[in-house]
């Protein structure tokens, strides 16, 4: 079949990966270039032990002090709140204790294969060297203050996650650079990363185009129908494209296509920041999630990547950079020996679903669309299984996942 794929992100450039593996011709619809949207900036972090959603026991507690703070970890800007608060009330239905097991249990079954499904793609494009497997550190300021998150691990560790505990004489041989603030750590050591998000996407991108791929740089704004197909797909600016099929795979912007194709799904973004330390002095070998303050650091190619938070403020809201020199502060304050003479910001759009859970499968309205987005905080860790899901759906194959709790009509 000839399928538009609308979106060249992680998850669009890995389902038209794992499409071409059937056969099918791929046309990429998008105005940007390859992971220059969301997926150029993320912590890169692919682990199969992320599988807690967003929305978890306890959270709304903290809520309020938070709110207060614009550069706390999670804020929602005034503005923006009217729009916002029913989206949020339905993240907090999802939080109880038994939704929470429901929402893991389904990620950790997208998340348990990220490797398998990466390993070929990456060899297709000789590009293994971007991933690594070198495991994560979870890291705190003591064992009492890990207490705190014990429900989650524990739940993790229930669904397979292996994760070891690191007593603080261990942890300063694993990583000398986390001395003097952490004294205690979970080892995932079945976690890896990227060294390059954006250039993970680029070339997987390129392979897919040296398979036969056409990129077309435009806005896909609709579609027409032939009965109950798609067999076309509108863009600003150009004649519309006559297809077979179409994913839908637009990160935080998918919204109003999926209503085109009968779907209305609540997807909203959280956006996120970074700040990149160009020429770290910090010889990390993990990648660490310093538990108590939301922040993430991965050694990259480029420097060091510090990058978290969460803000609510729509698609359209310039970005508040002060957020990512918060960052920059608070990687100063846990790690004070941190050269930051050279540093880069950058924000991008979560595109995130009230459950946590991404939109994977059939639309309503057509027999030959396919939805594909809403990974929220790990598109780079799903974005391949993602690809290889769609790809059974599209060939009317089994799928490998139970590919209920993704279920678009789930709303
Ligand atoms: C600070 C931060 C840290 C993160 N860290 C991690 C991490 O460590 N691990 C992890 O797994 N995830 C992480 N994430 C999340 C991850 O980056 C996203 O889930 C992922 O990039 C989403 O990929 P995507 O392909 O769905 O969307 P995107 O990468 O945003 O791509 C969507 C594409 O669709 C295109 N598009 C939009 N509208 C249209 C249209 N109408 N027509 C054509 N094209 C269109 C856009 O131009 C864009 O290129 C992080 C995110 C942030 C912000």
């Amino acid at each position: 079949m000839h399928i538009a794929v609308i979106g060249n992100g992680i998850v669009g450039t890995c389902t038209a990966a794992w499409l071409q593996r059937d056969g099918h011709r791929i046309t990429f619809i998008d105005p940007l270039g390859p992971g220059e949207a969301c997926s150029f900036g993320n912590a890169g972090s692919l682990s199969p032990s992320a599988c807690l959603p967003v929305g978890m026991p306890g959270m709304w507690r903290k809520l309020p002090r938070w709110l207060l703070d614009p550069l706390g970890p999670l804020t929602v800007r005034w503005r923006y709140a009217p729009w916002v608060l029913p989206w949020l009330l339905r993240m907090q239905q999802h939080s109880s204790r038994a939704e929470v097991t429901r929402i893991a249990t389904a990620l950790r079954s997208l998340l348990t294969p990220i490797f398998d499904c990466y390993e070929p793609l990456l060899e297709h494009a000789q590009a293994q060297a971007l991933v690594r497997r070198s495991g994560c550190l979870y890291v705190y300021s003591s064992r009492d203050t890990a207490a705190q998150w014990k429900w989650g691990m524990d739940l993790r560790r229930s669904l397979g996650v292996q994760l070891r505990d690191v007593e603080r004489d261990e942890l300063e041989q694993l990583e000398p650079d986390l001395k003097g603030r952490f004294r205690f750590g979970l080892l995932a050591p079945e976690n890896g990363s990227t060294v390059d998000p954006a250039q993970l996407v680029a070339a997987l991108h390129a392979q897919c185009l040296r398979d036969g791929a056409v990129h077309l740089r435009r806005r896909a704004t609709g579609f027409e129908r032939t009965g109950g197909r798609v067999s076309a797909v509108q863009m600003e600016g150009a004649e519309p494209l006559a297809v077979d099929g179409v994913v839908v795979a637009a990160g935080a912007w998918s919204r109003a296509l999926a209503a085109q194709l009968g779907d209305r799904v609540p997807l909203e973004t959280q956006r996120g920041y970074h700040v990149t330390v160009r020429s770290s002095n910090l010889q990390l070998r993990h990648t660490v999630m310093a538990v108590e303050h939301n922040l993430m650091v991965n050694p990259m190619a480029m420097g060091l990547r510090l990058a978290g938070t969460v803000e609510f403020a729509g698609l359209k809201a310039p970005p508040n950079y002060e957020r990512a020199q918060a960052l920059l502060r608070q990687g100063q304050a846990l790690f004070p020996h941190l050269d930051t003479s050279e540093v880069t910001q950058w924000m991008g759009h979560r595109p995130c679903m009230p459950d946590s859970l991404p939109v994977i499968g059939a639309t309503r309205g057509a027999d030959n669309a396919w939805l594909a987005f809403g990974h929220g905080h790990m598109g780079m860790c799903m974005g391949a299984s993602t690809g290889r899901e769609v790809a059974h759906l599209v060939a009317g194959r089994a799928p490998q996942v139970d590919l209920a709790p993704f279920s678009p009509q789930r709303f």
